[in-house]
């Protein structure tokens, strides 16, 4: 009987090391992003690039950034746990059944602001559905900072945050139908309503505003934060950054 228990708390304590190396396995991240696309846009990509290099060495990941779409390959993609769109999506037929393979094969998504960008012009269903069905409906500008609501405090990507905060000036995009309606979409965050009327030249003025989103059929989650130069000036916000990249690379 002693030595049978010797053998279970040996036997656990074996398996103790491999549990914590597991969850610190280090995970590889590319992040593609365009410097032909609105300047706003790449400001935005590079401060992105910036901010997950600097986490990449806390956090033990490596990050990766390319502006080579051409990379979407399916042998390239096999490399990467997670990959980052900053401000643009694949626009040729080969670029995108790559990312369809990896997403359907269980890859990790992080897509910015306009990388879900999608309209009559787009010819890509199936990223429509990925995204939950939203079709871009429409933007305030200028830029400014909003309210926004947690929905969801429990989830990983939310860890940390409070109930409410402000996000720093950003171009808020609102779709329709509202991602919300789809049964596997998970609304993280949303604009709080008080924020309408948002907005100068163009003005949101009402309608639900999902901000964070996942579509649970994936390992992917969308963020409308990505415009201009100010989206890492909030520390609640990085913190939700880090948290997603984490949670994407199965570490939270
Ligand atoms: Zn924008």
């Amino acid at each position: 009987m002693i030595r049978r228990s010797v053998f279970v708390i040996v036997t656990f304590l074996a398996l103790l090391p491999n549990i914590g190396l597991a969850q610190n396995q280090p995970f590889r991240v590319l992040a593609l992003y365009s410097t032909n696309v609105e300047s706003d846009h790449v400001d935005f990509a590079k401060q992105a690039i910036q901010f997950f290099a600097e986490h990449a060495e806390k956090d033990h990941f490596t990050f990766e950034s390319t502006t080579q779409w051409d990379d979407l390959t399916k042998a390239s993609l096999a490399q990467y746990q997670v990959i980052l769109w900053l401000n643009d999506f694949p626009h040729t037929p080969e670029q995108r059944a790559a990312f369809e393979k990896y997403m359907t094969n269980g890859g990790g998504w992080l897509g910015f602001h306009v990388s879900a960008y999608n309209d009559k012009d787009t010819h890509w269903p199936w990223y429509v559905d990925f995204l939950g069905g939203g079709v871009f409906y429409g933007n305030n500008w200028p830029p400014l900072p909003a309210a926004l609501i947690v929905d969801d405090p429990s989830h990983p990507v939310t860890k940390g945050l409070p109930a409410q905060f402000i996000s720093p000036a950003n171009e808020w995009y609102i779709w329709k139908p509202s991602p919300r309606l789809n049964k596997d979409v998970k609304v993280l965050l949303t604009l709080d309503p008080a924020n309408y009327p948002l907005g100068l030249k163009d003005a949101l003025t009402g309608g639900d505003l999902p901000v964070v989103w996942t579509n649970t059929r994936y390992r992917m989650l969308y963020m409308n934060m990505g415009h201009g130069d100010k989206i890492f000036t909030s520390p609640t916000q990085n913190q939700l950054m880090e948290n997603a990249i984490l949670w994407l690379g199965n570490r939270q």
